[in-house]
C-alpha cells in the first residue's frame, strides 16, 4: 500500500471541530477511493492526506483559513471526473463539496439560476427544462458539477446557439485563497444575482478566463447562470432502458442532419454561412472515430462498427446540424436555408444509419447521458489543441494535425483516424473551438508516454505556425513556451496567483 502523508494531529482536530466527525476522514481505504483518475489517464495521482466535506460557505472559509496558517496546500472537488487526479502533490487536503447541493433559486422573470458547486447537471437540466428554460450544458455528462464545468472548462456541442459555458457566468461568491468571502457583480451592491459586474473593473476574469483555475485559485460557492429559452419538450420521454434506450424530440420542430463535403474548406465555407444566417440549434463538425465509441455499447461493437469502414467513408468531412424551432413554419424556413447552403458547397447527406442514431437519441445535444462510454473501450484515449480562435483559423489547425498526427499512427501506437477531430462555431460562428481526440492500446509497454508525446508535437506544431489552437495547461514549462501565443497570459496569472494565494496552498498545481 502507497505510504499517505498524513495531516499533523492539531491540524486534523481544528478541522474536525468546523465540520463534526462525520464529514472529515484519513483512513486508508477512504483516501484510495480519491487516488485515482479515469481509467484512460497514464498517471498515478498522488494521496491526498484527508478529505473534508464542508456543509456552508462560513465551513468552507474556516477550512481555508486553517489551511493557510499551516501551510496545507487543498483543492476543491465534485464529483471528479476530470482527467488530472484529484490532487497534484502529495498530502493535501480534499475540500469534497458533495454535501453543498442546492438548487438555491431558478428566476424565470429575469432568467438565472443560482446553484452550489454540487448540483450535478441532471439535477439542474431536469428542473430548467419544466419551467420552458436551458442553459448551455457541456459535454461532460449528467453527473458532472455544473458549477464546475462553467468555472473550468465549458465547450459542448449546441455553442452554435449559445455560447461557451463561461460566458454564461452571473455573480458569484468567493471563498479567496486566503480565506476571505467575496461577493462578485451585482451580488456585491445588494442588486441580486443577474450581473457578472457591478461598477468598477470586472472580476469575473479573475476566476474565470478561457481556461479556468482548476482549483487554483480558492473555491467557489456558489454561482448564477444565464437561462436561455428551451424549444424543446418540458419532460423528456425515455423509451427503453441503457444501455439500448432512445430519446427523441417532436419531429414536427425538431430535425437533425448530417452532410459530407468533398473538402475541409467546403465544411468551413458551409459552417460559416449557416452562422451569418444564424440558423441552427448545433452546427459542428464532429469527432468520427469517438461517434462510433459513443453511439456502440461495448468494446466489441465498436471494432465491428469501425471495421465496417463505414464511418471512414462518411464522415472525414462532414457537418452535423441539429434544427430546433418554436413552430413547424419556423423549421422549414431554417430547413430551407441549411439546404441551399449546403447544395452551394457540394454537401450532400451521409448514410442514414448514422443520422438515425441521432434522431433516436436527441439526448446528444442537450445533455449527453451516455457519453461514459468514451471510457468503455478499456484503452486509452486523450484530447488535444481544445482552443478558440475564428472559424477559418480552428480549420488552418485542423489542415496542419497530419504534421505531427500521422507518424503516431504508422507506428501504430495511436487508432488509425486522422479526421477525429471536432470544430463547434459558438456565438453563430463568431469564434469557433478545436479539439483533437486520439485512441490508444493501454497494453503497450510505452502507452504512459503516448498522450504526452502526441500534446507536445502538437504543441511544436502550434509554435511553428503561430496557431491560437490550445488551452496552455497550467503547467509552468508549458506556460512559458505558450504565453508568448497567447499575450504572454502567464505573467499576469502569476502575478494574481502571488497577490491571491501568496502562501500558495490553493491547488498549487504539479510545478
Ligand atoms: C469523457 C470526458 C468528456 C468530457 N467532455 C467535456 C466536454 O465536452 N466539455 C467540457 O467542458 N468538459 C468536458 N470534460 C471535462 C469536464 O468538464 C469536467 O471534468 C467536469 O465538468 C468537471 O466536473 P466535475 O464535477 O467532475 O468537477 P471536478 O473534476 O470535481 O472539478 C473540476 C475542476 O474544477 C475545480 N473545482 C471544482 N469545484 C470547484 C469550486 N467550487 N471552486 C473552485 N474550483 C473548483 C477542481 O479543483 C478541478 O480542478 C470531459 C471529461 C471527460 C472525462
Amino acid at each position: 500500500m502507497e505510504k499517505v502523508m498524513s495531516l499533523p494531529k492539531e491540524v486534523y482536530q481544528a478541522l474536525l471541530k468546523v465540520v463534526g466527525p462525520e464529514n472529515i476522514a484519513d483512513r486508508p481505504h477512504i483516501l484510495a477511493a480519491l487516488r485515482h483518475t479515469n481509467p484512460q489517464s497514464g498517471r498515478q495521482p498522488p494521496s491526498p492526506a484527508a478529505v473534508i466535506m464542508p456543509g456552508s460557505v462560513e465551513e468552507v472559509r474556516e477550512i481555508v483559513r486553517i489551511c493557510n496558517r499551516h501551510g496545507v496546500r487543498y483543492n476543491a472537488v465534485v464529483s471528479m471526473f476530470g482527467m488530472g487526479g484529484v490532487v497534484s502533490q502529495p498530502g493535501m487536503l480534499v475540500i469534497s463539496l458533495r454535501r453543498m447541493n442546492r438548487i438555491i433559486e431558478i428566476n424565470e422573470f429575469d432568467r438565472y439560476a443560482v446553484i452550489e458547486p454540487a448540483v450535478r447537471q441532471v439535477q439542474l437540466k431536469a428542473e430548467v427544462f419544466k419551467r420552458g428554460l436551458t442553459y448551455p450544458t457541456a459535454s461532460a455528462g449528467p453527473s458532472c458539477s455544473v458549477l464546475a464545468n462553467f468555472l473550468t472548462s465549458g465547450d459542448h456541442h449546441t455553442q452554435q446557439s449559445s455560447s461557451r459555458c463561461s460566458r454564461y457566468l452571473l455573480g458569484y461568491e468567493w471563498v479567496t485563497p486566503t480565506g476571505e468571502i467575496v461577493r462578485v457583480g451585482s451580488l456585491a451592491h445588494g442588486a441580486g444575482w443577474f450581473c457578472p459586474d457591478g461598477p468598477g473593473p470586472s472580476l469575473r476574469g479573475l476566476v474565470r478566463g478561457y481556461g479556468g483555475w482548476g482549483g487554483g485559485l480558492g473555491i467557489v460557492t456558489r454561482i448564477a447562470i444565464g437561462l436561455d429559452d428551451w424549444k424543446g419538450p418540458r419532460v423528456l420521454t425515455t423509451q427503453g432502458h441503457s444501455p439500448d434506450y432512445k430519446i427523441p424530440f417532436p419531429p414536427d420542430c425538431h430535425r437533425v442532419f448530417i452532410f459530407k463535403f468533398p473538402t475541409l474548406e467546403k465544411v468551413r465555407d458551409a459552417m460559416t454561412e449557416m452562422g451569418k444566417a444564424e440558423i441552427g440549434q448545433a452546427v459542428l463538425k464532429f469527432f468520427y472515430a469517438t461517434e462510433a465509441v459513443l453511439f456502440t455499447v461495448s468494446a466489441n461493437d465498436f471494432r465491428d462498427l469501425w471495421n465496417s469502414g463505414l464511418y471512414q467513408r462518411e464522415l472525414p468531412r462532414a457537418l452535423w446540424v441539429y434544427l430546433a424551432a418554436w413552430t413547424p413554419e419556423e423549421l422549414a424556413y431554417e430547413e430551407r436555408v441549411m439546404r441551399d447552403i449546403v447544395e452551394e458547397f457540394g454537401g450532400e447527406p451521409v448514410d442514414a444509419s448514422i443520422t438515425r442514431k441521432y434522431e433516436e437519441n436527441m439526448d446528444f445535444f442537450i445533455l449527453v447521458s451516455f457519453l461514459q462510454r468514451v471510457l468503455k473501450l478499456g484503452g486509452g484515449w486523450s484530447p488535444t489543441k481544445l482552443g478558440a480562435d475564428s472559424i477559418h483559423h480552428m480549420f488552418e489547425v485542423a489542415a496542419a494535425i497530419p504534421e505531427f498526427f500521422y507518424d503516431f499512427i504508422e507506428k501504430g501506437r495511436i487508432l488509425d483516424a486522422p479526421h477525429n477531430f471536432q470544430v463547434i462555431p459558438m456565438e453563430y460562428g463568431h469564434a469557433a473551438h478545436i479539439e483533437l481526440l486520439f485512441f490508444f492500446d493501454n497494453q503497450r509497454p510505452d502507452w504512459q508516454q503516448i498522450p504526452a508525446e502526441v500534446m507536445q508535437k502538437s504543441m511544436e506544431s502550434d509554435i511553428r505556425h503561430g496557431f491560437h489552437a490550445a488551452t496552455p495547461p497550467r503547467v509552468k514549462a508549458v506556460m512559458e513556451r505558450l504565453g508568448p501565443l497567447y499575450s504572454n497570459f502567464q505573467v499576469w496569472t502569476n502575478k494574481i496567483k502571488e497577490t491571491f494565494d501568496p502562501n500558495n496552498v490553493s491547488n498549487p498545481g504539479p510545478g
